[in-house]
């Protein structure tokens, strides 16, 4: 289970907060590798060939 991302398409790059310390990073929506928090190391995104699916709390897209 994944939240849905607030809509537009155009962007790029979504702020994520780091469920496990709270950082926010900038991350790319279309990973093609996962993604780790900079500081703890927890998941952040999940490539899946599209959009990544995030398991921080996405505070907003980037364009
Ligand atoms: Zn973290």
């Amino acid at each position: 289970m994944s939240e849905e991302t607030p809509a537009p398409t155009t962007a790029h790059f979504v702020v994520v907060k780091c469920n496990d310390c709270s950082k926010e990073q900038i991350v790319y929506r279309r990973p093609s590798t996962v993604v780790h928090c900079t500081i703890c190391g927890a998941l952040i995104a999940n490539p899946t060939g599209g959009l990544a699916d995030f398991r921080g709390e996405v505070l907003r897209l980037l364009p």
